[in-house]
């Protein structure tokens, strides 16, 4: 009995040993790699760090990047999620460091996508069906360049389409508003109502206002009632939520009121929101209002944050109200002007500055660039402040080299939309000429003299893609080219986008690259973007979109 008990028990180790044998293998193997939650294999992964380097597989765990390498990263980590990139471009998601993101109310009408007037009027045909007679119907984004009429629409054609409906449909760029007569109406505006301060209501040969009115569209908008909260958070949640789809992940939402924030906040805190990171920058308003709103910064988190403070020095080209040094083209001495004061103007930013605050300027004309420019700078010597990170918004024309050596010197930054170069070519051509229209939105001259540019949308379109084609080709819609000693590369029209985008948030640390330690934000490409012939930059698509490592968007 023993003996045999003896050799039952050894053989019966035997077998175990030899089934455990390869199982005991494997769990050591398998215990010797590094959990990761995200493996991103077999790709061209552009880092956009300092030496634009490029590797095949990137490790992501709890959002952020922990390593990028050649495929043997494979052997080191294991990872619920393991994906085949199939030779895919992956870089650092688009961050838009100008643009502008809000909920829309029922009675809004998307007009970016709108081709003529005629299409304008059925849509607001079928918008007043809906809302019924007497209610006020909103739109955004026409521009005369886009349609077949190749004009402005005017009073007369709203009021085609619903007399008895007040309209107002504010101008791709938000400088100007088409608006019904029944709107008119409603705002006490008649053809002897004298232009507003900084505005003008357009008028017709014989003096009769057309329904444009330029700069000062408020007066009508302010009469259209509220939405209702829960109508513009859900909105906001789509038109946030669509920015995935563009490839990008971050952005800067320009000129909000402090007021604003909580239904930002109140999204964010949503569960399993899918939805880019947001820095909301505040205009300014009075010096009570700073600092209700100074007392918040270092409020937020990753996803949502307060920015700079946002500053309106001039209007633009759709206006047109740039504050230019020169008349415009064939309009006697019209120069544009500023949206305040001088003196008011000057004040403001040396308030601001003086409480601490990092500001985003937004000037467009030489003149106002230059004034904008001087006024920094005195400020600056009067009161230094280190790594302000001021930046000038759009900089839509070149000023004088002594203005861009000022800006090097004292650390102002710019951010910058050649996208415009794109889609308001016809704006630059019916007002400026020569060298001033050649130069538009300038890049590779700031870059030249030593000034951060980064690149953005506002929303103009808001692809970012439309930015990077523009800044590398130079070209407009209709394919006519404008100086091209202001093309930058491809490379540098991505670090644009990205990494200098990051800068000016204060998180270059945080994100803009691919590199360990940064948040796993990121976009894979289903063209190769650094070889692709540029004509075809705008045809790539976002395949996916990533935010801190979690797939947030699948083509
Ligand atoms: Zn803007």
């Amino acid at each position: 009995m023993k003996n045999l008990s003896s050799v039952f028990l050894v053989s019966a180790l035997i077998i175990l040993l030899a089934a455990c044998q390869p199982e005991q293998e494997a769990s050591s193997a398998s215990a010797d790699k590094i959990t990761a939650d995200l493996i991103l294999s077999n790709g061209k992964i552009v880092s956009v760090d300092e030496a634009f380097s490029i590797h095949d597989t990137i490790v992501v765990s709890e959002g952020r990047i922990v390593e990028l390498g050649d495929a043997s990263l494979l052997d080191k980590y294991d990872a619920a999620t393991v994906r085949d990139l199939g030779g895919k471009t992956l870089i650092p998601g688009f961050i838009d460091s100008h643009t502008h993101i809000r909920g829309r109310p029922q009675r809004y009408i998307e007009l970016s996508e709108v081709s003529s007037i005629a299409e304008m009027q059925d849509l607001i045909r079928a918008k007043a069906a809906e809302l019924g007679e007497g209610e006020w119907i909103t739109g955004y984004g026409w521009s005369e360049d886009e349609l077949a009429e190749g004009r402005k629409p005017l009073r007369g054609d709203l009021d085609i389409a619903a007399p008895n409906n007040p309209i107002t449909f504010t101008r791709a760029g938000g400088h100007s508003a088409v608006v019904s007569t029944s709107a008119l109406e409603l705002a006490n505006i008649t053809d002897e109502t004298p232009d507003p301060e900084g505005g003008v209501f357009e008028r017709d040969e014989n003096g009769v206002a057309n329904g444009i009115i330029r700069e000062r569209q408020g007066i009508v908008g302010r009469l259209v009632p509220d939405s209702t909260y829960d109508e513009l958070i859900a909105s906001l949640e789509i038109n946030l939520g669509d920015l995935l789809a563009k490839g990008i992940t971050s952005i800067t939402d320009a000129s909000k009121r402090p007021g604003e924030y909580a239904m930002w906040e109140e999204l964010y805190a949503k569960p399993g929101v899918k939805l880019p990171r947001s820095a909301i920058q505040f205009q300014w308003f009075d010096p009570e209002g700073i600092a209700d709103v100074k007392a918040r910064v270092g409020d937020g988190n990753e996803f949502l944050k307060i920015g700079p403070i946002k500053v309106f020095a001039d209007g633009g080209f759709t206006g047109p109200a740039a504050f230019t040094k020169e008349p415009y083209l064939n309009q006697g001495d019209y120069r544009g002007y500023l949206n305040m004061p001088e003196e008011e103007l000057v004040a403001h930013i040396n308030e601001i500055h003086d409480a601490g605050w990092q500001m985003g300027i937004h000037a467009i004309g030489d003149a106002a660039i230059e004034l904008v420019v001087d006024t920094l700078a005195d400020a600056l010597t009067r009161n230094p402040r280190e790594d302000h990170r001021t930046y000038l918004n759009h900089f839509s024309m070149r000023p004088s080299d002594e203005t861009m050596e000022k800006m090097a010197e004292h650390g102002i930054h710019i951010t910058q939309q050649p996208n415009f170069t794109y889609t308001l070519e016809g704006r630059y051509v019916a007002n400026l000429d020569g060298w001033r229209l050649e130069h538009n939105n300038p890049v590779r001259s700031p870059m030249d003299h030593g000034i951060h540019v980064a690149i953005s949308s506002d929303i103009l379109p808001i692809g970012p893609l439309v930015g990077i084609y523009a800044a590398v080709t130079r070209k407009g819609m209709s394919g006519r080219v404008f100086g091209t000693d202001e093309a930058i590369t491809i490379q540098e029209a991505i670090q644009g986008y990205t990494i200098k985008g990051a800068f000016l948030g204060f998180e270059e640390d945080l994100k803009g690259s691919l590199e360990p330690g940064k948040l796993a934000d990121m976009i894979v490409l289903s063209s190769d973007i650094l070889t692709i012939d540029p004509e075809e930059i705008m045809d790539i698509e976002i395949e996916q979109t990533y935010v801190g490592g979690e797939l947030v968007y699948q083509n």
